[in-house]
């Protein structure tokens, strides 16, 4: 498999610097000391070790700005574009650009320091000025060891007590809401449901049967012509679109991503100004194109027939109702039609002593036969209406 070898997003740096001078270490793109005054030397090289990334804008259209301008009569570095020397006052116009190198050693104080008993020598050991963590200056006092404080010791985490009385409480909680809640549901119930006697009097006798009619008739349908069964009489036809089928209409180039990145160095672009541009690489395998075949959705026709056929239709559907212990059922149905009959229900009709209501009761085939007209029973009832059983009286 082919590699590529492709950049990911690059980044700037603000490089670090020592100065000749005095030893002090500072960000590369002050162009002098800010100690002693000394102008950046292009002899110093600039640090990426330490270096801390850039992300303020205008500190990023700075670092684009392009290579600074050395004064040609003091040596002070400029920002691109300037005319005339801010140090000094020349003019600009014929000044050679920053070319100082950039390293990755970390900035150490030169060897030789033509000043040591500069008044603010302090910064001997003095730490970049910047921490982007703190955000805070962290120059001075971090060596000067009498100086030195360490942080406030933050207090111990508080111990949680609670956690562990909840735990041992819900060990023993008894959900005694909960017990009463079912027990008194329990009880309604059974109260609700627990049968007493009742004295009722048959008043009246009835039966009742389902009752389905079917007639054999010609009944209008349509279906696909290879649907339509045998016996049917075609009314008409028409062409419709039944569904759809994939079509292949052609070829597509695939180029999959590279896959198994590694990372594989990184380019660093000295920008002359104090900072660098740093855009790290990775190297891919390169899995080769191939093409796809590419479909697309197609309807697909086919004849629709609206047709008529003879078949058992439902033509009446109820319940047949008869009062009294001697009266006939109904007939139904004409001749060629089919009659569904279903089961007999044998239903007395009671009235209630206690309050003279009336109400039907289904009961069985040998009941109904034995029950007669004003004959008194004893039923089991509940308090929500519903009856248990009927019994003869004694
Ligand atoms: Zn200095
Ligand atoms: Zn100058």
């Amino acid at each position: 498999m082919t590699k590529v070898r492709r950049p990911l997003a690059s980044k700037v740096v603000a490089l670090q610097t020592t100065c000749d001078a005095c030893g002090t270490i500072y960000a590369a793109s002050q162009v002098k000391c800010p100690n002693c005054g000394e102008p950046h030397s292009a002899k110093v090289p600039m640090s990426l070790s330490g270096a801390r990334e850039v992300t303020d804008l205008v500190e990023l259209s700075r670092a684009y700005a392009g290579a600074d301008l050395v004064c040609g009569s003091c040596g002070v570095r400029n920002h691109a574009g300037s005319t005339t020397c801010k140090q000094c006052g020349s003019p600009l116009d014929d000044a050679e650009q920053f070319h100082g190198g950039i390293t990755d050693e970390p900035p150490t104080k030169p060897v030789h320091r033509s000043n040591q008993s500069r008044p603010s020598s302090t910064g001997e050991q003095i730490q970049p000025t910047f921490d982007i963590r703190s955000g805070a200056s962290r120059s001075g006092g971090v060596s000067g060891g009498s100086s030195y404080q360490s942080p406030t010791r933050l207090p111990l985490p508080i111990q949680r007590y609670s956690a562990y009385g909840t735990s041992h409480i819900s060990d023993t909680y008894i959900p005694w809401q909960a017990i009463g809640i079912v027990a008194t549901f329990v009880l309604l119930m059974t109260f609700l449901l627990w049968p007493h006697q009742e004295t009722v009097t048959v008043t009246g006798f009835t039966r009742e049967r389902s009752v389905t009619v079917q007639a054999y008739q010609w009944v209008p349908e349509e279906d696909w012509e290879d649907n339509v069964p045998s016996g049917a009489i075609t009314i008409s036809s028409r062409r419709a679109q039944r569904s759809t089928e994939q079509v292949e209409v052609g070829q597509e180039w695939v180029d999959p991503p590279p896959i198994n990145c590694k990372p594989a160095g990184e380019e660093i672009n000295n920008l002359y100004n104090g900072f660098a541009k740093i855009t790290p690489y990775e190297e891919c395998d390169d899995p080769p194109g191939y093409y796809e075949p590419v479909y697309e959705d197609q309807p697909v026709y086919d004849t629709k027939v609206s047709y008529k056929i003879q078949k058992w239709v439902t033509v009446q559907r109820g319940t047949d109702r008869i009062e009294g212990k001697t009266s006939s059922w109904h007939s139904y149905g004409a001749s060629g039609q089919k009659v569904d009959i279903g089961a007999i229900r044998y239903i007395v009709v009671l009235q209630m002593k206690e309050d003279a209501s009336v109400r039907d009761k289904v009961v069985s085939e040998q009941d109904w036969n034995l029950f007669h007209e004003n004959m008194t029973l004893v039923a089991r009832m509940n308090r929500i209406g519903g009856m248990y059983s009927l019994t003869l009286v004694e």
